[in-house]
C-alpha cells in the first residue's frame, strides 16, 4: 500500500524512524496512528486495532486515562519544570521516589531518575564503577550481561543489549562488556538436558566465564527476570538461584532490568518476585508512568548507595544527571499510575486474566507453524517453526512473522515479530478477559490465513 494521505505522504518525507528498513518504509509508508482507547488504538481511516503489545510494552493502563491527563495538567500548570542538580528537589520526584521504595522487591535505599530504559541502565553501569572506584577496587569494572537480553540503545546499554544487530556497524559492545548464555531451553539446551540441567550448565558457565576474566575484574551482572524484545524467554524454575549463587561467590552485583517486567507484568508486582530475584540495584521505566511520559528509574540498595555518598566526599561529585532526570510532570504522572495500580489491584487482576491469555495462546501450541508457546502473567510469545521435530526456524530471508505482522493488520490485530519468528503478547495490563478472546481469536485466524498463503506458495508443508 502506498502512503494513503497527507499525513502519510508527509512522515515519508520527513521522518527519520527507529528500527525502520528506511527503504521500505517510502515505498510502503506508515499506518498513522490518531488515537486510542484502551486496548485499542485506531488509525487515520478509523479501523481499530488491538494493541497485543500496549505499543512497545508500555501502556499499562491503556491509551486513554483521564486521571493521568488530569495529573499532568496539574503538575504542567503549578510547576511544569524543575530539577533536582545541587540541592534543589520538588514534590512529585520525593513522592514517586518514596512510593518505588515503598513497593520495591528488596530493601532498597535511593532512587535514581532518568528518561528512559536506556538512561536507566546507563546510570545504573555509571553507579556501579563509581561505586566500585569509592570503596577501593577501582578494576572490578567488567559487566556481564545475557545473549539475546536487551538492554538499550545508547552506547553502553547497546553494549549490554545481546543481540547481534545492536552490534554490527557500532564497534560493540565497548571493552569491558561480556555476553553469557540465553536461558532459553527450547533452543538452547543440549538433546534430553533436563530444564534443572540446563540452569546448572548455565550457572556453570557463568562461573567459568568470571573465573577466567578474574572475579576482582567483574563488577556486575544484568537480567532481565523474563528477557522481552530477544523473545520473551522465561529461564528455567531454578535459573536464577543458581545463577545468584555465582555472583554471590564473586561478588558480583545484581542488576534487575524490570523495564518491561515491572508494575505486574509477570503476575507479581515485579518480575524480580516472579523469578527469585533479588537485585543489588533495579532499573525500571515503561509501565511506571504507562508510558504517557517517559520517566525511568534507578533503585540502588543501602551498600550501593553508601558506596556512591563515601565516593562523593573521596572521589568528588558523582559526575552524573540529566537534565530532565525526575521531570516534575512526568512524576506526577507516575505516581498517579502507581495509586491506579493499587486502587485497582493490578496485581490480582493480571493474576486472574492471565490464565485466558496463556491458556489461549497455548491452545495454538498444536498448529502447523507454531514451535513453542510461553509466557507468565500477561507476557506470551507464540514462535513460528519450519520444523516442529527439530525446533528450526524458517530462513530469515522469508520474512515468516513480519508477513504474519502484515496479515494480522487485518484482523485487527496491531503485533510485533521478534528474533526466532517469534510473537510477542503484552497487552495493556488492564485488557479484560473477553478482549484478551477476541485478541487469541483474531490471532488464530490471522495464523490461518498465514499457513493457507505460504501452502499456496508451497513454503510450508502446512
Ligand atoms: N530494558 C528493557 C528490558 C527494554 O525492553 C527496553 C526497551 N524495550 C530498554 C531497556 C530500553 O528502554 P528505552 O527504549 O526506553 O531506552
Amino acid at each position: 500500500t502506498p502512503p494513503r494521505n497527507s499525513t502519510a505522504i508527509r512522515d515519508v518525507a520527513s521522518v527519520l524512524h527507529p528500527y525502520t528498513d528506511a527503504r521500505a518504509h517510502q515505498k510502503n509508508g506508515p499506518l498513522v496512528i490518531t488515537r486510542g482507547e484502551g486496548v485499542r488504538v485506531f488509525d487515520d481511516q478509523g479501523k481499530s486495532y488491538i494493541e497485543t503489545v500496549a505499543g512497545l510494552w508500555c501502556a499499562a493502563l491503556g491509551f486513554h486515562n483521564e486521571r493521568l491527563v488530569q495529573a499532568a495538567t496539574k503538575q504542567m500548570r503549578q510547576l511544569p519544570f524543575y530539577h533536582g542538580f545541587t540541592g534543589r528537589t520538588h514534590e512529585p520526584q520525593v513522592d514517586l521516589a518514596e512510593m518505588l521504595l515503598e513497593r520495591a522487591p528488596v530493601p532498597m535505599s535511593k532512587v535514581f531518575f532518568a528518561n528512559s530504559g536506556s538512561e536507566a541502565n546507563d546510570s545504573a553501569i555509571k553507579m556501579i564503577w563509581y561505586y566500585n572506584n569509592a570503596v577501593g577496587r577501582p578494576q572490578k569494572k567488567k559487566i556481564i550481561s545475557r545473549l539475546k537480553g536487551y538492554h538499550g540503545v545508547t552506547i553502553a546499554s547497546a553494549s549490554l543489549t545481546g543481540l547481534p544487530y545492536n552490534h554490527k556497524f557500532f564497534d560493540l559492545p565497548i571493552a569491558g562488556i561480556l555476553h553469557t548464555g540465553t536461558p532459553h531451553h527450547y533452543h538452547n539446551a543440549r538433546p534430553g538436558e533436563s530444564e534443572e540441567a540446563f540452569a546448572t550448565r548455565l550457572a556453570e558457565e557463568l562461573d567459568a566465564m568470571i573465573v577466567a576474566e578474574g572475579p576482582e575484574t567483574v563488577a556486575a551482572f544484568f537480567a532481565e527476570p523474563v528477557m522481552g524484545a530477544g523473545g520473551v524467554i522465561i529461564p528455567p524454575a531454578t535459573y536464577f538461584e543458581k545463577i545468584q549463587a555465582v555472583l554471590k561467590k564473586h561478588d558480583v552485583l545484581l542488576v534487575a532490568d524490570e523495564v518491561i517486567c515491572g508494575f505486574g507484568r509477570t503476575g507479581e508486582y515485579w518480575g524480580s518476585q516472579s523469578l527469585g530475584m533479588r537485585p543489588d540495584i533495579l532499573t525500571c521505566a515503561k509501565a511506571l508512568s504507562s508510558s504517557y511520559l517517559p520517566i525511568s528509574a534507578v533503585m540502588v540498595n543501602e551498600r550501593v548507595f553508601e558506596g556512591l555518598a563515601d565516593g562523593s566526599a573521596g572521589l568528588g561529585t558523582f559526575g552524573h544527571g540529566f537534565t530532565y532526570s525526575g521531570h516534575p510532570v512526568a512524576a506526577a504522572v507516575a505516581v498517579e499510575t502507581l495509586k491506579i495500580y493499587d486502587e485497582i489491584d493490578i496485581v490480582g487482576h493480571v493474576k486472574r486474566v492471565a490464565p485466558t491469555m496463556q491458556d489461549g495462546l497455548r491452545a495454538l501450541a498444536g498448529h502447523p507453524l507454531v514451535g513453542e508457546v510461553r509466557g507468565m502473567g500477561l507476557i506470551g510469545a507464540v514462535e513460528l517453526v519450519a520444523d516442529k521435530a527439530t525446533h528450526a526456524n524458517f530462513d530469515p530471508a522469508l520474512k515468516i512473522a513480519p508477513r504474519l505482522v502484515k496479515i494480522a493488520e487485518s484482523h485487527g490485530l496491531i503485533l510485533r515479530s521478534l528474533p526466532n519468528d517469534s510473537i510477542a503478547f503484552s497487552p495493556p495490563l488492564v485488557i479484560t478477559e473477553a478482549e484478551i478472546t477476541d485478541m487469541v481469536t483474531r490471532f488464530g485466524a490471522a495464523l490461518d490465513e498465514l499457513a493457507v498463503t505460504l501452502r499456496r506458495e508451497s513454503l510450508a508443508a502446512v
